[in-house]
C-alpha cells in the first residue's frame, strides 16, 4: 500500500486501515506512533493543489485539515479535555429546582433544563462555589435556547451567558467544543446557537 508523509514526524511511512464493513472510521497511523481517524464525509479542494486532496482528520489533541498530495495541514479546531456533568452535581440540581431524577438517566441535563427557570440557574450560577455546578448549569442554560424561543434567546439571554463563559472560559471549553458541532460542516443540522459559539469561540 502506497505510503503518505506523516503530519507528525514527516516520514514516508503514513498508511490507512479500515474494516470490511465500514463500521468504524477509516484510521491512519505512522511508524512514529502517530494515529488519526479520517471522517470521509469531507473532502476539499486544496488551494495550493488545486485538487480535491484534502481529507478531515482528527487526534486526541484536534480537528484539522490534511492534504495527501502537499502535505499542508490547517488546523480546524484543538479538542478540549472531555469533561461531564457529575451525579453529584445533578443530584443536587434536581432537588433544588424540584426535577425528576433517575440516578440512570442518561443526559438529564439535556432534558430537564426549561426556558421558564433560567433566572434560576443564573441565580445559583452566581452563588455557588462549585465548578462541578457552574458547569452543569452553563449546559443547562445553553440548553434552554433549544425549547423554541429563538432569536429572542439570543438578543437577552445569550449576552449574559457569554459573561460568564469569558469568567470561566476553560471550565466550559468542552461545552463550547460540543455546541460548536464541528463535525458537522452544515450548520443547519447543528444547534441554535452553534453560529453564535463557533463566533465566541473564534474570538477568543
Ligand atoms: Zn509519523
Ligand atoms: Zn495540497
Amino acid at each position: 500500500m502506497a505510503t503518505q508523509i506523516c503530519p507528525a514526524c514527516n516520514k514516508d511511512s503514513f498508511t490507512w486501515t479500515h474494516d470490511e464493513d465500514r463500521t468504524t472510521p477509516t484510521t491512519w497511523g505512522c511508524e512514529c506512533g502517530y494515529s488519526a481517524r479520517e471522517d470521509e464525509s469531507f473532502e476539499r479542494v486544496c488551494v495550493i493543489c488545486n485538487i480535491k486532496t484534502e481529507s478531515r482528520l482528527e487526534d486526541d489533541d484536534k480537528i484539522y485539515w490534511w492534504c495527501c498530495s502537499c502535505n499542508t495541514t490547517t488546523l480546524i479546531t484543538r479538542v478540549p479535555k472531555w469533561r461531564f456533568p457529575t451525579g453529584d452535581a445533578i443530584q443536587e440540581l434536581a432537588a433544588e429546582f424540584e426535577y425528576p431524577f433517575d440516578i440512570n438517566r442518561q443526559d438529564w441535563e439535556y432534558i430537564v433544563p426549561t426556558i421558564d427557570d433560567i433566572e434560576k440557574y443564573f441565580t445559583k450560577y452566581a452563588t455557588t462555589n462549585s465548578e462541578d455546578i457552574r458547569f452543569l448549569l452553563m449546559i443547562m442554560m445553553l440548553e434552554t435556547s433549544n425549547s423554541g424561543v429563538d432569536l429572542k434567546w439570543i438578543k437577552n439571554i445569550w449576552p449574559r451567558v457569554m459573561v460568564l463563559l469569558k469568567e470561566d472560559f476553560q471550565l466550559h471549553e468542552y461545552t463550547m467544543f460540543y455546541y460548536c458541532c464541528w463535525d458537522n460542516e452544515d450548520i443547519n443540522d447543528a444547534f441554535f446557537v452553534t453560529p453564535y459559539i463557533r463566533e465566541f469561540w473564534g474570538k477568543q
